[in-house]
């Protein structure tokens, strides 16, 4: 009440806190032993198989709100130890990612923070319990399935964009710290044009491979094409977040990208692959036509030095796809707009340098020399 929080906020986390006290009462659980984990079991384990004395407050998102509440107030009045202490490995997963969340990416930290966090927590602790983090153990079947339990929360397809774009945020997080997650980043996809009941697939590694291959033709925007392969490859960007790449976003001696076209206006700094960073230097290098425009893809056609568009980069994926024919998403492109889920692919790890990031893997004709007089 002292925050201000609105009447029916406060009624429910009260309704929430009796239904925890009571729980608690029933288990023999001493106040003392309140923390995140014992929370979480209650929240996980209770609520689902909750046979209460009605009327039991079950929503969990304000139980969950009501809850943090409580461990804040505990722990201003010495009633229960520093977070700090007793923390799991996913506890101190989450922790490091919520610095990332803040820090570097200033997400406001009583909304989409705790949010992401929340579902973060659940994709960990369903994969590893109280063990180590190890993010080469998920695998993208394991965020397919997530993602369909996620989907059965929601009430409407859309809300599911909220764990995906948790799920992102996360394993860009990763990427950051040189972890090759983009076979990952490549099964979370936003539900533009699929129903819940059909989860999207990623690229085989053999459709991906032949993908790849069929890059290497002649053409006039043959490297301009494969440049932008790569880069919905590679990273997993949307088709707005190609087109919108500019020369200024590419760190070539530190081997970054920054994204700027993101949804919600935020700034990403991503390790550029030196497979990525390869296709684009060749086509600065070799394709790209004089201009003054800084977008790193340009028009090769009226109205000249202009950007081109995400229609163009969709276009443009579509075609180099269906080159090898893939047999699985064939019929795909014959009657349907391509959807952006059917890009955001995944690639075979082998495909990773060591050096995801790092600028030792490099090439020396990939140095910033070979194309300072483009940039
Ligand atoms: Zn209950």
């Amino acid at each position: 009440m002292k925050n201000r929080y609105a009447s029916n906020t406060v009624d429910n986390h009260l309704a929430g806190l009796t239904h925890f006290a009571h729980w608690i009462t029933q288990c023999n659980i001493d106040v003392k032993s309140i923390n995140e984990k014992l929370i979480q079991q209650f929240l996980d384990d209770h609520l689902p198989r909750c046979n209460c004395e009605k009327p039991a407050f079950y929503n969990a998102k304000d139980l969950r709100g009501a809850l943090g509440h409580l461990l804040v107030l505990l722990r201003a009045n010495a009633i229960i130890a520093d977070p700090s202490i007793g923390l799991t490995p996913v506890d101190e997963e989450l922790r490091r990612f919520d610095d990332h969340m803040n820090h570097v990416r200033g997400l406001a930290p009583k909304t989409t923070r705790n949010h992401y966090l929340s579902i973060i927590r659940c994709l960990l602790f369903e994969q590893f319990a109280d063990r180590a983090v190890v993010i080469s153990a998920i695998k993208p079947d394991h965020i397919r399935q997530f993602v369909a339990s996620q989907s059965t929360l929601c009430s409407a397809p859309a809300s599911i964009s909220a764990p995906i774009s948790a799920l992102r945020g996360y394993f860009r997080y990763r990427a950051t710290l040189g972890d090759q997650v983009h076979h990952l980043i490549g099964v979370t996809c936003f539900p533009a044009n699929w129903q819940q009941a059909t989860l999207p697939k990623a690229l085989s590694n053999s459709e991906v491979e032949r993908l790849l291959g069929a890059l290497v033709h002649d053409g006039p925007s043959a490297l301009r094409t494969a440049a932008i392969v790569h880069c919905a490859l590679d990273l997993g960007l949307r088709s707005s977040e190609v087109a919108y790449l500019g020369l200024d976003d590419i760190d070539w001696s530190a081997a970054t990208i920054t994204l700027r076209g993101t949804k919600g206006r935020r700034e990403d700094v991503m390790p550029l692959p030196a497979a990525t960073g390869h296709a684009i230097a060749n086509y600065l290098k070799y394709e790209r036509p004089p201009t003054s425009n800084r977008a790193v893809f340009v028009r090769n056609v009226a109205p000249r030095d202009q950007p081109v568009g995400p229609d163009l980069i969709r276009k443009s994926i579509r075609q180099a796809y269906l080159k090898p024919v893939c047999p699985t998403h064939g019929p795909i492109f014959c009657g349907t707009p391509w959807p952006t889920a059917y890009w955001r692919v995944a690639v075979p790890s082998k495909r990773w340098p060591m050096c995801f990031g790092i600028a030792r893997s490099i090439p020396p004709w990939f140095m910033p020399n070979s194309i300072a007089g483009i940039l």
